[in-house]
C-alpha cells in the first residue's frame, strides 16, 4: 500500500532584483549595518542593551551546572582524593586519556586509591563519561576550560594537579544527584 505523498517546497524562482544580485548584497550590508549600529548605541549608553556580548576576559560568564569542562578529582576534607581506583573511569574513557595505579590500603575503610592518577588533557574531550561511570563521584567535570598551553607534556595533570577541595565543586556535586536522584554522595564504608 503506497504511503502518503509529501509535496516539497522546490526552491523559490528568483525575481528580478535576486536576480540583479547587487540589491540582495545592499539589503544583507543594510541588515549587519542595523545590528552593528543598535549594539554601538546600547554599548555607549549601556541602555537597552539586549545583545549578548560578554567582554572577554574582563567579563567572565557563570556557567551553567550541566557545563562540562575539564574533569577533575574531588579531593576530600583529609586532603586525599575520594578515588578508589576501581578503574571504571578509565575503562570508559574513549580517548583513552586516563592512567591509574592503583595502590592497597589494608587498614582502611576503603582498600585502594589512586598511588598514581593521570589525565592526558591534549586528549580528554570533556565528554563527560568518566564522570557518568564513577561510583563514588569522584571525577566530576569541573567549569575549567582555559587550559592552553605551548607544550603537549603540559597537557599531562598528575593527581596533584587533578584534585579540587569537595566545596568548590558543590555546584557540580549538586547537579550530579539531582540528575542521579541521590540524596547524598555514595557511602565509601559499604
Ligand atoms: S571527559 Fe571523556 S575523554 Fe575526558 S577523561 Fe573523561 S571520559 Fe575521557
Ligand atoms: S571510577 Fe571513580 S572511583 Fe573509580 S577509578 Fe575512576 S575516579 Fe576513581
Amino acid at each position: 500500500m503506497p504511503g502518503r505523498v509529501i509535496k516539497v517546497k522546490r526552491a523559490e524562482k528568483l525575481g528580478l532584483l535576486e536576480r540583479l544580485y547587487v540589491p540582495m548584497i545592499a539589503k544583507g550590508l543594510l541588515v549587519t549595518a542595523r545590528h552593528f549600529f543598535r549594539n554601538l548605541r546600547g554599548f555607549i549608553t549601556g541602555k537597552n542593551r539586549t545583545d549578548f556580548v560578554v567582554q572577554f576576559p574582563e567579563e567572565r560568564i557563570d556557567y551553567p551546572d550541566a557545563f562540562r569542562g575539564m574533569p577533575v578529582l574531588v579531593q576530600l576534607e583529609n586532603g586525599e582524593p575520594r578515588c578508589v581506583a576501581c578503574g571504571l573511569c578509565e575503562f570508559a574513557c574513549p580517548t583513552d586519556c586516563i592512567s591509574i595505579v592503583a595502590g592497597e590500603l589494608p587498614d582502611s575503610g576503603i582498600e585502594r586509591y589512586p598511588e598514581a592518577f593521570d589525565i592526558d588533557m591534549s586528549r580528554c574531550m570533556f565528554c563527560g563519561l568518566c564522570e557518568e561511570a564513577c561510583p563514588e563521584e569522584a571525577i566530576v567535570m569541573s567549569r575549567e576550560v582555559e587550559i592552553s598551553t605551548f607544550t603537549r607534556d603540559a597537557m599531562l595533570y598528575r593527581k596533584a594537579d587533578l584534585l579540587v577541595p569537595e566545596n568548590l565543586l558543590k555546584r557540580r556535586l549538586d547537579f550530579l544527584r539531582g540528575e542521579y536522584e541521590r540524596e547524598d554522595a555514595p557511602s565509601q564504608s559499604g
